[in-house]
C-alpha cells in the first residue's frame, strides 16, 4: 500500500455545500482518496508527503466527447472548397484529415492532444477516434499514449459506410477487439463507435447491433441529430426521427453516449430518458458548425454532460464561452443552465458509471485525480464567490495529479518531454496537411 499525504491545501467543492475548504490535507492511497482533513501530524504514516503551499485544489476535469485525432488541424491550410454548410464542411475538412492520417501523425495527434488537456487540468477523456487508413491497432495504439500521460480513456473509433465496407468492418472490429482486451481495464473504457445515423445504412447498422449482442453491448459513441441534415436522412429511411431509428435497431442502452442532440423532438427525449442513456452537449462545436442550440427542454429534462468535440481541451473554457454563446441567442430573459453543474456534477456521474470506478470529485474512495492552481485573487475571494474566481481567474493549473500520481508538478510535466512532443508535432502537422492538401 502506497500512503501518500498532500498537505496545506484548498480544496474546492463546485457542487457541495461548502465550496471551500481551507488548510486541508488529500490522503492518496494506491490512487484513490482515503482521507480528507486537517489532522495528519504523524507524517511516518506516509510514504509521500508534499506541502502545496495553500494551493488551490478542483477535481480533475472530465471531458464528455473529445476527437483527439483533430489535434493536428490548427492552422490547417483552408479548404479549397469553402464549405456552405454542415455536411459539406465534414467532406471538405474533416473527412479529408481522416482519411490522412497514418500511423505516426495519429501518435502526434493524441500526444499534443493529451498534453493539451493535461495542461487545462482535464484527467478523463471520452474520446471519438477516426483515422480512416490507419485502423488496426489504433485504439491500441490510443491507450499507451493515454497510459504514458496518465490520463483515463474512453475509446470508440468510428464506424462508418462513407469509404466502402472495407473500412467498415475493419473499423466494427477494431472496436469489438478493444472491447475485448480492456474491458476490466480500470483506466480504460472501451465503447462501439458510430459516426452517425445518416452515415450508417440499415445493413450496416444491423450488422453492428449483431456484434453488440453478442459480446454484451458496453455502450455507443455516436452523434445524433447534429445538424437538420442525420434527421432528414433518418426520416427519409422511414423512421420518425435519428433516435427512433437507433432505438428501433435495439442499440440504445444506459451506457450509450449520445452526442449534440440538437434536432430531437420530445419523443425522442423521452426515449433517451427512458433507456438511462447520456446525452452529451458540446456548446462551443455546435456554435462553430451553425448547427443551432441544444433546447433548455433537453437540458432540463435530461441529466446532460458536457464535451468539446475537438474543439479545445479547456473545460473551464467551455463552460464560459457556453454561457457566453447562449446569452447571445436571447433578447429576454431565459431558463438559466447551469454548465458548471453539466461540468462537475453530470460529467462526475457519467464516468463514474461508465467506467464503474467514483471519479470526479475529491471526496473519499474517489479516484485521486487532482488539479492545483496558485492563484492570487485581484479581489475578494470567499466562499460564495469562489466559483467565479475559479471561471474568471484561474489560468494554467501548477499542479496535474492523476491516480494518486504527480503528471504536472510546478508546471513541468515530470514523466513527458514537452519540446520533444511540441516538435514531432509540428513536424508531423505539415506532413499531414501536404497528404490532405494531395486528397483533393
Ligand atoms: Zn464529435
Amino acid at each position: 500500500m502506497s500512503k501518500t499525504l498532500f498537505k496545506n491545501l484548498t480544496i474546492i467543492n463546485p457542487i457541495g455545500e461548502s465550496k471551500l475548504n481551507l488548510n486541508t490535507s488529500i490522503v492518496s492511497e494506491d490512487g484513490i482518496i482515503t482521507e480528507i482533513g486537517s489532522q495528519h501530524s504523524d507524517l511516518s504514516n506516509y510514504q509521500s508527503v508534499f506541502d502545496m503551499g495553500g494551493k488551490y485544489v478542483l477535481p480533475g476535469m472530465i471531458n464528455a466527447h473529445n476527437h483527439l485525432y483533430s489535434s493536428l488541424a490548427l492552422g490547417m491550410p483552408a479548404p479549397r472548397i469553402k464549405p456552405v454548410n454542415f455536411v459539406e464542411k465534414l467532406q471538405q475538412v474533416w473527412w479529408k484529415l481522416d482519411l490522412a492520417l497514418d500511423d505516426a501523425s495519429t501518435h502526434a495527434s493524441f500526444q499534443v492532444g493529451l498534453m493539451s488537456a493535461l495542461e487545462s487540468g482535464v484527467t478523463t477523456i471520452m474520446d471519438h477516434h477516426s483515422s480512416q487508413n490507419y485502423i488496426d491497432g489504433s485504439i491500441d495504439h490510443l491507450v499507451k499514449v493515454a497510459d504514458k500521460f496518465g490520463i483515463r480513456i474512453g475509446t470508440a473509433i468510428e464506424t462508418s459506410d462513407r469509404n466502402g465496407k472495407k473500412i467498415f468492418e475493419s473499423a466494427l472490429q477494431e472496436n469489438i477487439n478493444s472491447i475485448e482486451k480492456y474491458r476490466s481495464n480500470p483506466f480504460v473504457h472501451p465503447m462501439m463507435g458510430l459516426h452517425a445515423s445518416f452515415t450508417l445504412s440499415d445493413n450496416s447498422l444491423s450488422t453492428i447491433c449483431n456484434h453488440l449482442n453478442e459480446i454484451d453491448n458496453p455502450g455507443i459513441h455516436i452523434h445524433v441529430a447534429e445538424d437538420r441534415a442525420d434527421h432528414k436522412d433518418a426520416v427519409k429511411r422511414g423512421y420518425r426521427s435519428v433516435i427512433d431509428r437507433l432505438n428501433s435497431a435495439g442499440i440504445i442502452n444506459k451506457d450509450s453516449l449520445l452526442i449534440h442532440g440538437i434536432h430531437l423532438e420530445p419523443e425522442d427525449i423521452e426515449i433517451i430518458k427512458s433507456k438511462g442513456a447520456f446525452l452529451v452537449h458540446c456548446p462551443t462545436s455546435n456554435a462553430g458548425n451553425r448547427v443551432g442550440k441544444l433546447s433548455a427542454k433537453t437540458l432540463g429534462i435530461l441529466p446532460v454532460a458536457l464535451g468539446t468535440d475537438g474543439k479545445q481541451a479547456n473545460m473551464l473554457n467551455e463552460v464560459n464561452q457556453a454561457e457566453i454563446i447562449r446569452s447571445s441567442h436571447l433578447k429576454g430573459p431565459d431558463k438559466n443552465i447551469d454548465y458548471p453543474n453539466l461540468l462537475f456534477n453530470n460529467n462526475s456521474e457519467m464516468v463514474s458509471r461508465l467506467f464503474n470506478q467514483k471519479i470526479g470529485r475529491i471526496e473519499i474512495g474517489y479516484q485521486a485525480d487532482l488539479v492545483m492552481y496558485e492563484y492570487n485573487p485581484n479581489t475578494e475571494l470567499n466562499e460564495s464567490n469562489i466559483m467565479s474566481h475559479v471561471f474568471g481567474g484561474f489560468a494554467s493549473p501548477s499542479d496535474v495529479i492523476t491516480r494518486g500520481k504527480f503528471r504536472i508538478r510546478d508546471f513541468e510535466f515530470v514523466d513527458i518531454n514537452k519540446e520533444d512532443v511540441l516538435a514531432n508535432a509540428c513536424q508531423e502537422s505539415v506532413k499531414l496537411w501536404k497528404k490532405i492538401e494531395k486528397i483533393g
